[in-house]
């Protein structure tokens, strides 16, 4: 049989350094990196990467000093001592045959820390804390703390070190106009802007450079305003080959841009032509990154001669073993990132350690795990149920060991998370149902669609776990049974084609992709739905400038009309959208404005009839709106009448998911849950 993804699975060399294959896996905060406390956690994070044959692995950010802290006390390579208790980490990766770089990397004006220190004391919109300027002294001693933190990265064992020049921070703030307003030898033109980045690699090659990797990860485009041109990123990166870079990795986007660049309506290797153009103008390897999410598109990557190596990280946290799934022929058992961000980058936004929606274990690796059960206690489980609660308890019970069937009433795996597959952005959500059926059928579990469970179908069974999730909630005001009021099932299924004007009852993430979906969704007649979006067409809606000759990439948005007039309604009187997630919220409320959608809150409902919904408003006033349809997305209720029937008939069985709390339920609840409640049986 031929090898499986040959180019990814082969050996590359990076300066000193040959790593077993071509797959990188990118750095990520943890929020295990910050306390001495939390080392074998994250010794144990890695080694779960390494040992699934990783090629090299990237730590998170880590600060050279106090000012490049990314929160107070934040990782911080400085001493000898910590070095040392970083051994713990490289000797767990190193026994696993993998190698690991430790990313230096320096805040800035992004430091959440009183402390923070940048070239010119501008404050960041995302962060509250304005920071020092840097004197010209204070410089010197930066380029002097990196390579420390660089010979100490040797000391701790590390294979090699990434320079963190992109997503705005230090580095990436001395390059751009915007940020460095300095007079000193360290700004005013382009070329005075460089001399940071540069000066830091010559040090840090000069001093570990025949013992370490050293790779800089060069912002490709920084889609802010008076950022850099492609002209200065070329320049740049030869002046780093000039003082001996070994590898360049890539970044898109500073983190204050407003352009998604991993989101998940972003196309998969959007990227992924700046990084060939950069490739062809350079002699050292370059590695693509941002938005790939599969190891065939990573094969195609290198194939095509965008790059010698391919980084992915969060993949890594939904799924650990993709690279040796995937060399064993098996990448249809991957779990593939969604890129919803919502239990890894919107956790350390909010200061907790990451994990992921998909894989509740990512992060906890020593705390949930799944222990195989001996033989002779191999109960019957029956699971009811096969929404996301469902298949988490179902898949993590049978890799215990545990004869588990798992019943749904329909005739499809996915209960509530098949509908949201249908938004816009969110089509890669049907790939996560897909490897839940394969492994379903790989740990043979017994799966029984189109069964409506009742208490006499699960007398046999040793335990009954009720994940029978969530319905929608019903709304009563006068005229709500009109057959023109729909629920967002009705709607998201295809069972009612709402007409051109439509009212959205409710501003939850549902309300939000409902009118996001009543707004690309061609109406009848239009030939159907649309597809995932073209990089094309994501680059000129959220307005980038291909070529980068404007300064940082940015050019005028140009969106398609709306396919609907749509208004999006709530009783609160509070921001519509403020409960969306913190590094995708800003995204999605883009997305309602560019479309029209006229976002009201503080309403009451008052009735629906032939002239359309009556409302009244804050001020007292009443409104009409006239719209053909209303969908109701006014939160759901627990669906317990299995649940119920068994408590009645005797039995003790166990609630999880939706079934159990329908208030603040999310996949990546429904999935923890199941899957600790499958630790537990
Ligand atoms: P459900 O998904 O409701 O599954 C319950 C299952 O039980 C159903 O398949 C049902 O058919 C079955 N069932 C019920 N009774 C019986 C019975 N008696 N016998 C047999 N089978 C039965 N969450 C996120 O985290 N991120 C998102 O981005 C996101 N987007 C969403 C977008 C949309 C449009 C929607 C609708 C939801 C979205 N969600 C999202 C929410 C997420 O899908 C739900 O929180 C999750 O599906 C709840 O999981 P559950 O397993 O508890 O219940
Ligand atoms: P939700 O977030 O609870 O929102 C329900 C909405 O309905 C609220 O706007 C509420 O606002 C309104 N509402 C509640 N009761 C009502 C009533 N009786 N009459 C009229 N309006 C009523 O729930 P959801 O939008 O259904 O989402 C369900 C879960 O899925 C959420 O936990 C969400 O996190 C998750 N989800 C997540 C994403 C994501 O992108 N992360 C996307 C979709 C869904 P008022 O009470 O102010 O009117
Ligand atoms: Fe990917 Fe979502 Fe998991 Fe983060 S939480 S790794 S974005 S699937």
């Amino acid at each position: 049989m031929p090898q499986p993804l040959p180019l990814l699975l082969s050996p590359v060399t990076v300066g000193p350094l040959t790593l077993r294959n071509r797959v990188v896996m990118g750095s990520m905060h943890t929020g295990l990196d910050d306390r001495a406390r939390h080392t074998d956690r994250l010794a144990a994070f890695y080694t779960e990467r390494a040992r699934h044959d990783v090629g090299l692995i990237v730590t998170g950010g880590c600060s050279p000093d106090v000012s490049g802290w990314l929160l107070p006390f934040g990782s911080m390579m400085a001493t000898r001592r910590t070095a040392d208790r970083h051994r713990a980490v490289t000797d767990a990766v190193h026994a696993e045959g993998g190698a690991i770089a430790l990313q230096l990397l320096h805040a800035g004006r992004y430091g959440y820390s009183p402390l923070a220190a940048a070239p010119s004391s501008l404050k960041s919109p995302i962060s509250p804390f304005r920071p020092r300027a840097l004197t010209t002294a204070g410089v010197q001693r930066t380029v002097e703390h990196f390579v420390r933190a660089a010979r100490l990265a040797r000391r701790a064992g590390y294979d090699a070190v990434e320079i963190m020049g992109s997503e705005g921070y230090l580095l990436n703030q001395f390059l751009a106009a915007r940020t460095n307003r300095r007079t000193d030898a360290w700004g005013g033109s382009a070329d005075r802007r460089r001399h940071l980045p540069v000066e830091v690699v010559r040090r840090v090659v000069e001093a570990v450079g025949d013992d370490l990797a050293v790779v800089y990860r060069i912002s490709l485009v920084d889609l802010v305003e008076d950022g850099q041109t492609w002209d200065d990123v070329l320049a740049l990166a030869h002046e780093l080959e000039q003082v001996g870079v070994h590898a360049l990795g890539t970044g898109i986007g500073w983190h204050e841009a407003r352009v998604p660049t991993i989101l998940s309506q972003v196309p998969r290797a959007a990227w992924a032509s700046l990084t060939a153009r950069l490739r062809a103008h350079v002699d050292v390897p370059v590695m693509a990154a941002n938005r790939i999410n599969t190891p065939e598109v990573a094969e195609r990557l290198l194939a095509d001669g965008t790059a010698d190596l391919v980084s992915m990280a969060r993949p890594f946290l939904a799924d650990p073993a993709l690279v040796t799934k995937a060399a064993a022929g098996r990448s249809d058992e991957i779990m593939t990132c969604i890129a919803c961000n919502q239990a890894c980058l919107d956790a350390t936004f909010a200061n907790r350690t990451v994990s992921c929606l998909l894989n509740p274990r990512a992060g906890r690796e020593t705390e949930l795990v799944l222990l195989p059960v001996p033989e002779t206690r191999r109960r019957a489980v029956a699971v009811v149920g096969a929404g996301p609660a469902g298949l988490a308890t179902a898949v993590a019970a049978a890799e215990r060991g545990l004869r588990v069937t798992l019943f749904d009433a329909a005739d499809e795996l996915g209960g509530q998370f098949r509908l949201a597959m249908r938004v816009p952005g969110k089509e890669e959500f049907a790939h996560a149902l897909a490897a839940y059926d394969r492994q379903l059928q790989v740990r043979g579990v017994d799966v029984r669609l189109r069964t409506h469970v009742r208490p006499a179908d699960v007398v046999g069974y040793d335990d009954v776990v009720v994940a029978t999730g969530v319905v929608p909630r019903a709304v009563a005001f006068p005229g709500h049974d009109d057959p023109r009021v729909v629920s967002y099932a009705a709607v998201l299924a295809g069972d009612v084609v709402p007409g051109p004007r439509v009212a959205v009852i409710g501003a939850g993430g549902i309300g939000v992709d409902v009118s996001t979906f009543l707004v690309h969704e061609e109406l009848p007649g239009d030939h159907g739905t649309s597809g995932p979006e073209t990089v094309t067409h994501f680059l000129a809606r959220w307005g980038v400038d291909e070529t980068v000759s404007s300064p940082g990439g940015l050019a005028v948005r140009s969106a398609p009309a709306p396919a609907r007039q749509v208004w999006l309604l709530q009783r609160k009187t509070s921001r519509i959208g403020a409960g969306l997630g913190r590094t995708s919220g800003w995204a999605h409320r883009m997305t309602l404005r560019d479309n029209g959608i006229e976002m009201i809150p503080g309403v009451s409902y008052d009735r629906f009839d032939d002239a359309g919904l009556h409302l009244t408003l804050p001020s007292g006033a009443s409104r009409v709106l006239p719209v053909d349809h209303v969908v109701v997305c006014a939160g759901q209720e627990s669906e317990r009448s299995l649940y119920d029937a068994l408590v009645a008939a005797g039995r003790t069985p166990y609630l999880v998911g939706g079934a159990d709390v329908c208030a603040e339920l999310d996949a990546e609840r429904a999935i923890r849950e199941g899957t600790e409640l499958a630790s537990r049986l």
